[in-house]
């Protein structure tokens, strides 16, 4: 964490003259945490990002008056909504409503504002370590409305910002003027790091995921419980409408092996529809925010035993709660590879990882990941990784074998594998050429 009140633990030299600065004060007018500074050589001032989020990466410093960027790595996602945020600034008063639990007169910010909701909630993530090390400062905890319910006990006050995530990167001076206020009114105030991609050793997810929907009536009688995590914006296929024929294939293929199965869909999007021809569908699936709605998908993602989805943000809960998780990565975002995974903290075993973690690699619209690959995934997971994974522990853990391994997954996944469907040469290739007509027409 980085001290900012009385003193701030900071320093930094002018990027034109190489003049150690004067620093001025603090400015948190969005997800930036910046400092003002004036050059004693030049007299040209600055906002420059103290090391906080992505800015520990690559740190921007922005001239005040011509709005030149310094940031030699060029990571313009992050530089220039800064600038474009100081050429149009807010003009209406957007001000934090504070819950407050406790007084404190020493505090550590938690700046958890972001334009992209993955980044926001990985922010969160860091409330704990705080929490649990520095018992003695009172948490305050900057989220936008959508995380807020997200927030875990013990912090000492929520600033809840009542804009969309996506405006976090907009430049709102009354929220810089009122961090500055709650600065002067304290005797000590720290920054938090807020870590783009903390371990799971350093959060436990039960403390951000809480007061839940008991859904136990709805699931008890299915199993397995697959949760497939929805968005029309990044789809399985060229468009919506072929990520529809895909999961209609998928889901039909699963009621096969699994006429037992609970299909969930969570999400936003509901531009098609799913036929609810086989095995038991839920579609929870919305087009809009909602906090009670919100908790419903987590509880289905808490019971589900496979979470499936394509790369982003949209997995990190799902993957975080659920048993297991299937991830769909399209070939451009396999930079970002295993960032939306969340993990729980009994994952100790790597080979844990990579039976209960996979990913499936597809072309730039995952138009060539067919349902029955995803299917025969599933299926291996949900009714054999369990029990490699207790036969993994023999010899560690214990000197026996044991599982607590429902048999009728297991023998329906046995059932899959040794009769893989029976086709002619002939059937097969139609069938191929089909699904790659339907990509060509989509
Ligand atoms: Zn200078």
């Amino acid at each position: 964490m980085l001290r900012i009140h009385p003193k701030i633990d900071f320093s930094a030299n002018c990027p034109s003259d190489h003049t150690g600065l004067e620093l001025e004060g603090i400015c948190i007018p969005n997800l930036h945490c910046l400092v003002e500074a004036t050059c004693p050589t030049c007299n040209a001032q600055y906002y420059i990002d103290l090391p906080i989020g992505q800015a520990i990466w690559s740190p921007v410093t922005l001239n005040k008056s011509t709005s030149e960027i310094f940031e030699p790595l060029e990571m313009d996602w992050f530089s220039q909504p800064l600038r474009d945020g100081l050429l149009n600034q807010e003009k209406s008063e957007i001000l934090p409503i504070v819950h407050k639990f406790f007084n404190s007169d020493r505090i550590i910010i938690i700046n958890c504002l972001d334009f992209l909701y993955g980044h926001s909630l990985l922010k969160l993530l860091n409330v704990q370590r705080h929490l649990d090390e520095s018992p003695d400062l009172g948490c305050c905890v900057m989220v936008p409305t959508q995380l807020k319910h997200l927030v875990p006990e013990g912090v000492a006050e929520i600033w809840e910002l009542p804009i969309p995530i996506k405006d976090g990167k907009k430049w709102y001076p009354s929220l810089a003027k009122w961090i500055n206020e709650q600065c002067q009114q304290r005797k000590e105030c720290f920054l938090s790091k807020v870590y783009s991609h903390p371990s799971h050793q350093v959060y436990d997810l039960d403390r951000f995921v809480r007061g839940l929907p008991d859904i136990s009536s709805e699931v008890t009688n299915y199993s397995p419980i697959i949760l497939f995590s929805y968005r029309a914006d990044r789809t399985w296929g060229k468009t919506v409408r072929q990520q529809q024929a895909n999961l209609q294939n998928l889901y039909g293929k699963l009621s096969s092996i699994f006429p037992d199965m609970l299909f969930v869909l969570v999400g936003f999007g509901q531009e098609n529809y799913i036929q609810p021809s086989g095995a038991k569908l839920v579609d929870l699936r919305s087009n809009k925010f909602d906090v009670e709605l919100d908790r419903l998908w987590m509880a289905y993602m808490k019971a589900a035993d496979c979470a499936v989805g394509v790369h982003g943000s949209n997995m990190l809960l799902p993957s975080g709660l659920a048993k297991s998780t299937i991830e769909l990565v399209y070939t451009s975002r396999l930079g970002n590879s295993v960032q939306d995974f969340l993990f729980g903290q009994h994952l100790k075993d790597p080979r844990d990882a990579l039976l209960y973690y996979r990913m499936l690699y597809g072309n730039d619209v995952l138009s060539d990941i067919h349902p029955s690959t995803i299917a025969s995934s599933i299926a291996n997971i949900v009714s054999f990784a369990r029990v490699n994974s207790a036969w993994f522990k023999v010899g560690q853990e214990t000197s026996e074998m044991k599982f607590d391994m429902h048999q009728k997954l297991l023998k329906q996944g046995k059932n899959h594998f040794s009769n893989p469907e029976k086709r002619s040469f002939i059937n097969r290739t139609i069938r191929k050429l089909a699904h790659s007509v339907i990509t060509l027409i989509d």
